[in-house]
């Protein structure tokens, strides 16, 4: 007896099906990329239960003929290729004629469509490939499909699906690839009747903001800077963040010629580009755009995948890497302020410190109502000019990085609320957080000393004795070579005891202990298992210890130094835990505020 058969057609479809539809999200993609092709300008996408009970999708594209409609849910179905070589010049979405027919085969799909020349629409429901009824119906031009029951007919498919939540994020994920390279589509996204997404045609950086620039996502396109540059190869174009808002969580995409890729050889050129720039563990957010001949890539054939192989990737890693380079260089001398935004200032004055007035150290002959070129053109100020002398003679705006920046050694500087520094420089007004920026100058200086050289001791008159928890003694121990390279004189005299002699000189007027035991309690709740882990750790106790506290004043040699310290470093936007030190206001800013 002969064994072999084939497979019915709905047993066929059911094993492909698990190939192009995994989950509720491989769908809404298939779904979505169809109405795309079919020239829709607006599409709405309601979903049930993540999915699992209804995933519909309405578009006002094209629409369908009463055939076409029959024949799109067979396998191989297709009206966007006719041969195979058409597969490398590829512009649409689809083209490999499965999806309606491995949807329809692991669900329960009813459809209306149709095509603006005709009267009347079709009716089509489709139960596992089994076709329930056609007729013809009376519906809007462009097609309404509605799947139900995902995997009604497998349910071990069924039972892989995740939460309703993760299969949600899974959604809203495949939704935003789509979205952000089609900004002129209006969009809307609702789940269990609640409007997620309402995403109306724009430009691509207000559908970024559409979608992200909420306080749950945190990224605002204000915070932006445009890239673009030409080449014969490839055509790059985007946004990315400046480095002074990277957040611990960032936003990344890629597209090549319409279509989301993951990428992480070009990631790595962005984060190249970067490097020096963000504090630990923060990301940039990126929206980057590249536009290449069909011929230069090779089209991922499989289905799901994301991965898309370039045929020359290093020369494009160079050319993406120099792009944002450029792009960051543009800004880094003018990043802007937002007074608007409360998180600027987070450290209330302590409120047992005399807060100091303002000092103005101003020049007399100054007139704060003559203003130099950049505000009023015709009107430019021959002192101030002056001023900015030094910097317009090396004005190259798009090489300078923040270590090369110069500042004026004379101009005003000014001390405002024992908090901030203030001072023009070229990119604008610049203000300074004076204890985070000495922090960060500190920082630098106590990390030098642990790895070259020793400090000095400052020696104690009278000796005091740190008493420590058992787990806490561990760390100090063994943190001991390093805190005696920093200037600490230390020596065990029980199992949980320290004497203390001499304290680094640095922090010559403070007591010994609390600094000692904030070292080894930062230690022990962030975590140091390496020398560069804990030397880092004793390295910022220390200063932020040793920093100029809020409400000290300071005389204008005192802030000329600071800052003249605090821009050689090789980043000095933000302090080594993050947070923000430096903000310019940029004329641009100050004009707008008038205006
Ligand atoms: P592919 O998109 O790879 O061609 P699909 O199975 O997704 O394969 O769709 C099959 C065909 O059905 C498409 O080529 C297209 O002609 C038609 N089609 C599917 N969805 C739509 C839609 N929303 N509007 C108009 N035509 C559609
Ligand atoms: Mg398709």
């Amino acid at each position: 007896m002969d064994i072999i058969h084939l497979l019915p057609d709905s047993v066929a479809n059911q094993i492909a099906a698990g190939e192009v539809i995994q989950r509720p999200a491989s769908c809404l993609k298939e779904l979505v990329e169809n109405s795309l092709d079919a020239g829709a300008k607006r599409v709405q996408v309601i979903v049930r239960d993540a999915g699992r009970t209804l995933l519909q999708v309405i578009d006002d594209g094209m629409g369908m003929s009463e055939m076409d409609a029959r024949l799109a849910f067979e396998r191989h179905a297709t009206s966007k290729i006719r041969e195979a070589q058409d597969l490398f010049s590829l512009r649409t979405m689809g083209f490999r004629g499965e999806a309606l027919a491995s949807i329809c085969a692991v669900a329960q799909v009813e459809m209306t469509t149709r095509r603006a020349e005709d009267e009347t629409g079709t009716l089509l429901e489709i139960h596992g490939s089994d076709v329930i009824r056609q007729e013809v119906c009376s519906c809007p031009v462009g097609t309404n499909i509605k799947v139900s029951n995902l995997f009604f007919n497998v349910p071990v498919r069924r039972k892989f699906l995740k939460t309703d939540q993760t299969e949600l994020r899974n959604l809203l994920t495949e939704f935003y690839h789509i979205v952000l390279v089609y900004p002129k589509v209006s969009f809307t996204f609702v789940h269990n009747d609640e409007i997620l997404l309402e995403l109306p045609a724009g430009s691509e950086k207000q559908r970024i903001e559409a979608v992200f620039g909420n306080p749950k996502r945190n990224v605002y396109t204000s915070a932006f800077v445009e890239i673009k540059t030409e080449t014969e190869l490839v055509n790059i174009h985007g946004f990315i963040v400046k480095p002074e808002s990277a957040t611990r969580k960032a936003e990344q995409y890629f597209f090549v010629n319409g279509r989301y890729m993951r990428h992480p050889y070009f990631q790595k050129a962005v984060m190249t580009a970067y490097s020096g720039m963000l504090p630990n563990d923060y990301q940039p957010s990126f929206f980057i755009y590249f536009d290449i001949s069909p011929e230069a890539i090779d089209v991922n054939i499989h289905p799901t995948k994301t991965e898309i192989k370039f045929a020359d990737e290093q020369t494009i890693f160079q050319i993406l890497m120099a792009c944002v380079r450029e792009g960051l260089g543009k800004f880094t001398l003018a990043p802007t302020i937002d007074f608007d935004n409360p998180g600027m200032i987070d450290i209330p004055l302590p409120s047992d410190r005399p807060v100091s007035r303002p000092q103005v150290a101003v020049d007399p002959t100054y007139n704060p109502f003559h203003t130099r070129g950049a505000i009023y053109p015709d009107k430019a100020q021959k002192g101030w000019e002056t001023v900015y002398e030094p910097i317009s003679t090396s004005r190259d705006f798009e090489t300078t990085t923040p270590r090369e920046m110069e500042l004026p050694d004379a101009g005003p500087i000014w001390q405002y609320g024992g908090k901030y520094i203030i001072l023009p420089t070229e990119g604008g007004l610049m203000l300074i957080n004076q204890h985070r920026a000495h922090t960060a100058v500190l920082y630098a200086q106590f990390m030098d000393q642990l790895a070259h050289t020793q400090g000095a001791t400052q020696q104690l008159l009278f000796p005091e004795v740190l008493e420590l928890p058992q787990d806490e003694m561990i760390l100090v121990r063994q943190m001991q070579p390093d805190l005696s390279a920093i200037g600490f004189d230390i020596e065990q005299l029980s199992p949980d005891s320290f004497s203390i002699q001499g304290i680094p000189a640095q922090l010559a007027n403070q007591s010994a202990i609390p600094v000692l035991q904030h070292i080894a309690q930062q230690v022990r709740e962030r975590g140091a298992d390496t020398q560069r882990e804990w030397r880092e750790q004793i390295a910022r106790t220390l200063a932020e210890s040793a920093a100029v506290p809020y409400g000290q004043t300071l005389t204008e040699n005192e802030m000329r130094d600071l800052v003249n310290r605090l821009v050689k470093l090789p980043t000095y936007a933000r302090t080594p835990d993050g947070k923000i030190i430096v903000s310019i206001m940029s004329d641009e800013e100050m004009n707008r505020r008038f205006s």
